[in-house]
């Protein structure tokens, strides 16, 4: 499908974001004021960008890592799976972790991402999520904080990828094929 013509119209700029994660990050230092150094913990590849801005608005002691997960679904909703195809560098026993992901969709990622590293006994676990498309849920997962509730669009851009072009655009984008 990524030889079908398309253009990217703006859906949200670089400077609604911006704004945006510097009230998320007032909201999450204050969560997190008494942690000595919040592990941060980013989902490949989508959310690299929003961490990156994310990190340098919480003037705070924090651990950055990363975690690479991908779903695939077998035909049936309800018996997708989650695989972990890179794992944490560190251990997270005992620690305060925030997991950072572009876009809640259907709620399956987040919903086991969550659940394995819940498995791992941190002490205090959040996450946040850049986008959430709440029309799309088949299972029932919110993010502690959430940067924007967006329509059932495909989008790209700051991070997010269309067969892996358009990473690089610093605008939340939706890609609208021209024969449609
Ligand atoms: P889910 O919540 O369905 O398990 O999956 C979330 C993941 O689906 C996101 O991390 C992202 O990789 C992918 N995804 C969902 N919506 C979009 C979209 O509009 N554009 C792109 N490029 N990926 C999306």
């Amino acid at each position: 499908m990524s030889n079908r013509p398309y253009h990217i119209d703006v859906m949200i700029s670089a400077k609604s974001i911006a704004a945006r994660i510097e009230d998320l990050a007032r909201e999450i230092k204050k969560e997190y004021s008494d942690t000595d150094k919040l592990v941060v913990i980013g989902l490949l590849r989508g959310s690299f960008v929003f961490i990156a801005d994310l990190v340098r608005e919480l003037d705070m002691n924090v651990e950055v890592d990363f975690l690479e997960a991908s779903s695939y679904d077998d035909g049936t909703e309800s018996t997708r799976e989650v695989k972990i195809l890179k794992d944490l560098r560190g251990a997270i026993e005992g620690r305060d972790v925030l997991i950072v992901e572009d876009i809640v969709d259907t709620g399956h990622t987040l919903t086991a991402v969550t659940s394995l590293l819940k498995s791992r006994r941190p002490n205090k676990m959040k996450t946040i999520a850049l986008l959430d498309k709440p029309s799309r849920r088949e299972v029932d997962f919110k993010a502690n904080w959430t940067g924007f509730e967006i329509p059932d669009a495909f989008v790209v851009g700051y991070g997010i990828d269309f067969a892996q072009a358009n990473r690089n655009l610093p605008y939340i984008g939706s890609v609208v094929f021209e024969d449609e």
